[in-house]
């Protein structure tokens, strides 16, 4: 069984709007073990997402289509598939009947356009959608293949595909794919997989490594039977041997949850400063629920007399080595640690730019302060302003994860 998705809307070739419910559906499907080798974006036309649809069945059983079926002249999806399949348009009366009760129940007057979404290629069948007046669809063409249109806002695409959705596919793929992915940090995407050359070019699994900023997930991939699942296992065996130093998690675990529940379980807290990243740190660890045990706050301190007067940076270390120097991002970190009560204190300060002293952008203080000592490390980041403060962040709670471990 092969799919095709097919994304429908100009505000996504135009670049407006990133496809993400095309990347989760991608994801179900692998999960699902149906194929999909294929996928096209096309814009609000029907001549086009005729030609889209043509193209896609010559060469998947399943087309999957995203968007394009609100009520408005720009939404042709419905219109377009019952071309490509010959089949004739059905108003479904039952279904013009609820849309005017929601409208009338919201006050809002009916306008006969409304009844679009009443329409229904002969042969299909409604595919519920909980969030919105867009239903979706399905029509089954020859084996156990079809078309199936679903609209656009994520906020109604995500639900449908975890619900109804899965429903409807489950069983229609083949052996469907189990998959682990490795997290690791403080190691280059090229220099872990320079480790494992033969893994790399295997096949079962596969084994593909993917960049993630600050970060390097290694993904491993086979059938998901027992057999499979055993493969997986020893692969993962294998490769957490050799660079398990690096690796911190696993599958959905997150860094910031890792660093909590260590600092949890040795019942300790961590307190923040925070220069160039701007809170940025607190926000990662602040993304986990139920942080407040580990994580008990921090200072933003942004300017010099913050640094003082809430962190007490001593004014000789601003008048002398400054702002962004080992000296200050340890002055920092102890504050931190002492002013909030924590067993440890973080601390970051630096040049993001595009303003920096001549060759000192990118240049970035990490101090860690802890019970009984405290310390610094310099990096040279390079890239924007974004991405220095991004990798600033993730190099902040690596070096934490580093000495917690
Ligand atoms: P529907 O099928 O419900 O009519 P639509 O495509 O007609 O969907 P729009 O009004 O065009 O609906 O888009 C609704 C919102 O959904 C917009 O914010 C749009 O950017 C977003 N959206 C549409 N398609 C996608 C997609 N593939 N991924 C992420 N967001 C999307
Ligand atoms: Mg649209």
């Amino acid at each position: 069984m092969h799919a095709e998705i097919i994304s429908v809307g100009t505000e996504l070739l135009l670049g407006d709007t990133v496809d993400t419910n095309a990347a989760a559906l991608g994801q179900r499907l692998a999960e699902w073990g149906i194929h999909h080798r294929h996928r096209q974006t096309v814009g609000d036309h029907q001549g086009r997402l005729v030609e889209a649809l043509h193209l896609a069945q010559s060469r998947a059983e399943m087309v999957i289509t995203i968007g394009g079926l609100g009520p408005t002249e720009d939404d042709l999806t419905r219109y377009a598939i019952a071309e490509v399949l010959g089949r004739p348009m059905v108003r479904d009366e039952a279904v013009v009947r609820r849309l005017q009760a929601f409208f009338r129940s919201r006050g809002v007057a009916w306008v006969e356009l409304n009844g679009r979404q009443a329409d229904l290629p002969e042969g299909g069948e409604w595919v519920a959608n909980a969030n919105g007046t867009a239903l979706g669809f399905w029509v089954p063409t020859e084996g156990c293949g079809g078309v199936l249109a679903l609209p656009g806002p994520p906020n109604e695409f995500l639900p449908m595909l975890d619900g109804p959705v899965r429903e409807l596919l489950r069983g229609r793929g083949g052996v469907p794919l189990y998959r682990r992915t490795l997290r690791f940090v403080g190691v280059g995407e090229s220099l872990l997989a320079a480790q494992f050359p033969k893994l790399m070019d295997g096949e079962r699994p596969t084994v593909a490594p993917y960049a993630k900023p600050g970060e390097v997930h290694l993904r491993i991939a086979d059938a998901d039977d027992e057999a499979g699942r055993e493969r997986v296992r020893q692969v993962e065996q294998l490769i957490r041997a050799k660079a398990g130093e690096h690796c911190y998690g696993a599958d959905e675990e997150t860094l910031p949850e890792v660093i909590l529940a260590l600092l949890r379980r040795e019942r300790q807290t961590l307190a923040v400063a925070e220069s160039c990243t701007g809170g940025g740190i607190g926000a990662r660890l602040t993304e986990v629920p139920g942080a407040s045990d580990a994580f008990v706050g921090g200072v933003i301190s942004y300017t010099e007399a913050v640094k003082h007067a809430h962190l007490g940076v001593p004014e000789a270390v601003l008048e002398g080595p400054g702002a962004v120097s080992h000296e200050c991002a340890v002055a920092m970190a102890q504050g931190a640690r002492e002013r909030l009560g924590a067993t440890w204190g973080l601390s970051v300060t630096g040049y993001a730019g595009p303003d920096a002293p001549e060759g000192r952008l990118g240049e970035v203080w990490i101090a860690l302060a802890g019970p009984d000592r405290a310390e610094a490390v310099r990096f040279a980041f390079r890239g924007d302003r974004r991405t220095v403060r991004l990798r600033a962040v993730s190099q902040a709670l690596t070096s934490l994860w580093q000495a917690l471990r």
